[in-house]
């Protein structure tokens, strides 16, 4: 990786924490983002798990909305995993009528879609260019119910995406931070070092 490039790991709420462990496992130089001057010392995002509902809320009494809003339209590589999919995606359905998004990548998600039953769960998944399964955790994730000409799909689980990328935008609707498995951090790293 270019040397001084650093990864911020959205810390408002969620399992920013876990991503931090990753990051720092796989060698990249990460740091928490809380405020608007924390945004300015990175080169890309990760907006974590947690409970987008919350994340929005706390993004807007941050004043971190608008400035990470433009950070992501001015090209910023982010990695988005479930409710931080969530915050990324053009259309959320059984969201919050409050609830805010970048809108920055081309897909609709709806929120705990998975059903009761299965309201967690785990699988193994074929990462497009990528031999071994990855084991994937889902907790109250967001299914993807949209994706547009631009999104490419990674990886699907059942027949519906749930690993998509879009110009320097990936997200996940589960949580490749719970596991030892880090080829995801590391495609998004490569993404990173590819944009600057
Ligand atoms: N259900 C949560 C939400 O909307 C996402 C769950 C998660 O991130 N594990 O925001």
């Amino acid at each position: 990786m270019t040397v001084g490039t650093r990864i911020g790991v959205l810390a408002l709420q969620g399992a920013f924490a876990a991503h931090r462990a990753v990051l720092d496992r796989i060698g990249a130089q990460s740091s928490e983002v809380r405020t608007p001057d924390d945004l300015d010392d990175v080169d890309a995002l990760v907006l974590p798990g947690g409970e987008s509902t919350t994340m929005s809320m706390l993004l807007e009494s941050s004043l971190l909305f608008e400035p990470v809003g433009k950070r992501i339209a001015d090209g910023m590589p982010v990695l988005g995993t479930c409710a931080g999919m969530i915050l990324l995606a053009r259309e959320v359905t059984d969201g919050r009528d409050d609830q805010r998004s970048f809108a920055a990548l081309d897909i609709g998600v709806q929120r705990n879609a998975y059903g009761r039953q299965v309201d967690s769960f785990e699988t193994e998944l074929s990462i497009r260019g990528s031999d071994a399964p990855f084991h994937a955790v889902f907790i109250r994730a967001p299914r993807i119910v949209r994706t547009g000409d631009d999104v490419e799909v990674l990886a699907e689980h059942a027949g519906t995406p749930v690993l998509v990328r879009s110009m320097s935008v990936m997200a996940a609707s589960f949580h490749p931070e719970l596991t030892d498995d880090d080829r995801i951090h590391r495609l998004f790293i490569e993404q990173v070092r590819t944009t600057r």
